[in-house]
């Protein structure tokens, strides 16, 4: 179930500020948008936020509706998201085998890890 309420805070991003309005949006500017999240802040935060809102477009350095599928690109992406993965999993204490002992695979996973982000002390 999506939990369009937890959202993080985006305003530190290397998004701010730059670009057009459709950087972010629009498929065909995807790579260009990629670029300006390297090493992004809240790169992290950004990935949840856009996965648990169920949002499309380019979201913590990846193309969302891309992560999952099987084309060479998706592969990339694969990688991107075990990165992000790995990052959270660091933030929870966890090594990338527990996070993914606790929470499981994919999307359904992440979602359950921004649950106990959430409740992580400031
Ligand atoms: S990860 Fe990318 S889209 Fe997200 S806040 Fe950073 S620069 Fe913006």
């Amino acid at each position: 179930m999506s939990n369009t309420s937890f959202m993080y805070d985006l305003s530190a991003g290397n998004c701010v500020g730059v670009g057009h309005p459709d950087l972010f949006i629009e498929v065909e500017f995807e790579k260009e948008a990629r670029c300006v999240c390297k090493n992004c802040p809240v790169v992290d935060e950004c990935l949840i936020t856009g996965v648990v809102g169920r949002h499309e477009g380019v979201w913590g350095g990846m193309w969302l509706n891309r992560v999952f599928s099987h084309t060479l690109r998706a592969k990339r992406s694969r990688k991107a998201f075990r990165e992000r993965q790995s990052s959270i999993a660091a933030k929870l204490g966890m090594t990338l085998t527990q996070y993914l002992a606790a929470y499981g695979e994919g999307v359904k996973g992440l979602e359950r890890a921004a649950e106990a982000l959430k409740h992580l002390p400031a």
